[in-house]
């Protein structure tokens, strides 16, 4: 292993036992030997998600399942409130608006979680669903999907999370919060490259697709969920990388669910401490809404000089996203971090500064 250190924001490091499980040949995805891994993975991945419901298996980036997710639960026409704290809430919101859906954004300014009066303001008896980022990877912030979760929970609107930079270091209890829809990418929290996304659906959600008219063939999730029952996708999977997944599942269920959330926060925290000792600023108004899988710092038309510096020292960390993408540098928490990892940074940051 090479001696750098990896503070990404997606995708994150890889841990050598993951390497180690995608380094043999492939096997055909109709075989027993795929179903068996394949039913390990769906029985670990339940339980991250925290759901009794299938956990879908689709061969995309995360961006797909956001896709999948519009595409399935809805009609063009239909009304949706989209949540805007940030770049991936406004893909949220084009997402919607390419299906012809009828799109409420509901802002709020970068830095500031969402409000739940503010956004419940705008839900009426037919909005349908309402997305929303659970941890928005451009500031840093963690929305409160319980509280969400809670106001929706007796009306006819779904509550549809892209959990694509928390699911695995973030708690989300899908199922016990009321989320209608949690879907995730295998590349940030969970350890594993990029290639595959996770959607799941509550009965609720379930209802919503039997009557969704949008177009949809390589995305359809009633044919994706029959698959799922018989242990398999619907096309061919990268077999390769689902040798890692299993591996990176293990490791988590192994660390304990729990323990992995309080090395993830407590890597934040020990990131965001580091930082402003060094008199920079965070973007995250209200610390209880700063995320502990990735920081944002500020540093306005410093942002670049200080990665590409951090990089020379062999600390790799992320750039800023739109519409800061001058002014920010990510420090990623996700997955495979270690307090020394951070020490690492911290150090060289100060050194650079
Ligand atoms: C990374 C990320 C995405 C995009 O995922 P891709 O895997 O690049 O398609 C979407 N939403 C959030 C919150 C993310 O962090």
């Amino acid at each position: 292993m090479d001696k750098k250190v990896y503070l990404m924001c997606g995708p994150s490091q890889i841990p050598e036992r993951v390497m180690n499980a995608m380094n043999k040949q492939v096997m055909s995805h109709r075989t027993d030997e795929y179903l068996e891994m394949h039913q390990k993975i769906e029985k670990n991945l339940k339980k991250v998600f925290q759901t009794k419901n299938d956990v879908i298996i689709l061969t995309s980036s995360g961006t797909g399942a956001m896709e999948a997710a519009v595409q399935n639960c809805f009609s063009p026409g239909d009304k949706v409130v989209a949540i805007i704290n940030g770049f991936f809430g406004e893909q949220f919101a084009s997402i919607a608006e390419s299906y012809g859906l009828d799109v409420t954004k509901v802002s709020f300014d970068l830095g500031e979680a969402a409000d739940v009066k503010t956004v419940m303001n705008h839900v009426e008896d037919d909005t349908k669903g309402v997305l929303i980022i659970h941890n928005e990877s451009t500031t840093g912030i963690t929305n409160n999907l319980k509280d969400f979760g809670n106001a929706l929970k007796n009306t006819n609107t779904l509550l549809i999370a892209d959990s694509i930079s928390g699911l695995g270091g973030i708690e989300l209890k899908m199922d016990e919060w009321n989320v209608d829809v949690v879907l995730t990418g295998s590349q940030k929290a969970l350890m594993t490259p990029p290639g595959l996304a996770f959607i799941s659906l509550s009965d609720k959600a379930w209802e919503a697709v039997e009557k969704s008219t949008s177009y949809k063939y390589y995305f359809n999730l009633i044919k994706a969920k029959e698959y799922n029952k018989g242990n398999m996708t619907v096309f061919t999977c990268p077999v390769s990388i689902m040798y890692g997944l299993e591996e990176a599942l293990e490791m988590l269920i192994e660390e304990g669910l729990e323990n992995v959330y309080k090395r993830h926060s407590n890597n934040a925290n020990l990131v965001r401490k580091g930082v402003l000792e060094l008199g920079l600023e965070l973007y995250p108004k209200d610390i209880n809404y700063a995320s502990s899988t990735l920081t944002a710092v500020s540093a306005p038309g410093e942002a670049k000089r200080i990665v590409q510096d951090l990089a020379k020292e062999g600390v790799i960390v992320g750039g800023g996203l739109p519409p800061i993408t001058e002014d920010t540098f990510r420090v990623g928490t996700m997955g495979y971090v270690s307090e020394n990892d951070i020490a690492a940074f911290l150090y060289s940051l100060k050194k650079i500064l």
